[in-house]
């Protein structure tokens, strides 16, 4: 049986007869674009953050533009960001005409590492972009002292940390706004692709209301143009099914920390990995459990033989892919992140995967570094399978 790295079927048949009724009432009320389903969602997902707004949007992709967009960012200014991320990040900050300013990573939590931001600081600065990569929230206090006393903006990228907290705070409610994706296989899916963006400040949250429908107001004139906007609207259909599904993503949440937990102890004896390690100010929600390894394509190479997936989130340092090569770096300037990009690895992780296929995976794994094929292989590493 082969073990994939997501299986959503599961999920859906356990939802089926709700998530049913709820895409049925869409396509009843034909309220295919916003409406509310959508409504419904929003004020949902505000009140699980303890905001005043949620804004529906169309993808993880265009909550970041619209996000930056509204918080003021243009032409020309820098946003500090980190390498380690999905191309999404730094697709939005390029694509409203700023510059992404890259900054190395906490080696151990692969978070952006707040005390590299005061160096590249600039007078065309105008925000920061933490990503709570994999589920693990950036260690924001530092990074909200430094937008304060510089005058920055924060947007939070929480697309991999759904219901993830801080010291006790959750995130997306920290900096001025958080964006989320909701595509299948996030911590929170629709059933296609989805995003939002939470905010207790009203003047942000009207922006992205008329960015996300050509800058138009929801109860003003139809066809009278405030700004210069998108159609970035979230769908009727993906509102009814994460409406539904919202009430059970802390008990999702709580299952990927279950298996994360399962994963840590059946390896934990295992010297050639480095397993994923928690902050103490930290609440975790294993969007994805990633560890390190020397010999990370060879691994990956031996669990695709016994049929089980895995991944590198992310193999390829950004900086020095072609797309963004235009901003300068060179091999060497991001040293922890690139050494991260050769060393992740993912094992698959989902609630609904059991604890028999993650002994399995971990079975797996430990066959490898036993064999000679394994390199630097240090036998005593793990005698009990
Ligand atoms: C998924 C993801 C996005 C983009 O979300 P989409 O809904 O796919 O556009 C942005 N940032 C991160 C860190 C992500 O993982």
């Amino acid at each position: 049986m082969n073990i994939l790295a997501v299986d959503l079927k599961i999920q859906h048949a356990t939802l089926k007869p709700e998530i049913d009724r709820a895409i049925q009432g869409v396509i009843d009320s034909a309220s295919f674009v916003l409406g509310p389903g959508v409504e419904a969602f929003e004020e949902a997902f505000a009140a699980y953050h303890g905001v005043r707004h949620c804004v529906g949007v169309s993808n993880g992709t265009d909550a970041l533009t619209l996000s930056l967009l509204a918080a003021g960012v243009e032409p020309g200014d820098e946003v500090i960001t980190t390498p380690q991320t999905f191309g999404a990040t730094l697709e939005a900050i390029c694509h409203v005409g700023a510059r992404p300013v890259l900054v190395d990573i906490d080696p151990v939590h692969y978070t952006l590492d707040p005390s590299g931001i005061e160096a590249v600081l600039t007078e065309r600065t105008r925000a920061i972009l933490p990503v709570h990569i994999y589920g693990h929230p950036v260690d924001m206090e530092p990074v909200m002292a430094l937008a304060r006393s510089h005058g920055l903006k924060v947007i939070e990228d929480c697309a991999q940390a759904h219901g993830a907290r801080y010291r006790g705070q959750i995130v997306g409610t920290i900096g001025d706004a958080g964006c989320f994706s909701f595509y299948p296989g996030k911590n929170l899916g629709a059933y296609g692709d989805a995003g939002g963006v939470v905010t207790d400040d009203d003047d942000i949250a009207d922006r992205l209301r008329m960015l996300r429908n050509h800058g138009q107001t929801m109860r003003g004139h139809k066809f009278y143009y405030h700004h210069i906007g998108y159609n970035n609207r979230m769908d009727g259909i993906q509102g009814a099914v994460l409406d539904v599904k919202l009430p059970h993503l802390d008990f999702w949440n709580a299952a990927r920390q279950d298996r994360a937990a399962r994963y840590t102890e059946k390896l934990a004896d295992i010297t050639h990995l480095a397993l994923p390690r928690t902050a103490e100010w930290a609440d975790h929600v294993y969007h994805l459990y990633v560890m390190e390894t020397d010999g990370r394509d060879a691994l990956q190479e031996a669990l695709t033989r016994d049929g089980i997936a895995s991944g590198a989130q992310y193999p390829f340092p950004v900086h020095l892919t072609p797309a963004y090569g235009y901003l300068g770096y060179r091999a060497g300037d991001l040293p922890h992140y690139e050494a991260a990009c050769r060393r992740i690895i993912s094992l698959p992780i989902y609630p609904e995967i059991t604890h028999a296929q993650i002994d399995t995976v971990t079975k797996s794994i430990r066959r490898h570094f036993r064999s000679a094929s394994a390199p630097d292989v240090n036998i005593e590493a793990g005698a009990a399978a």
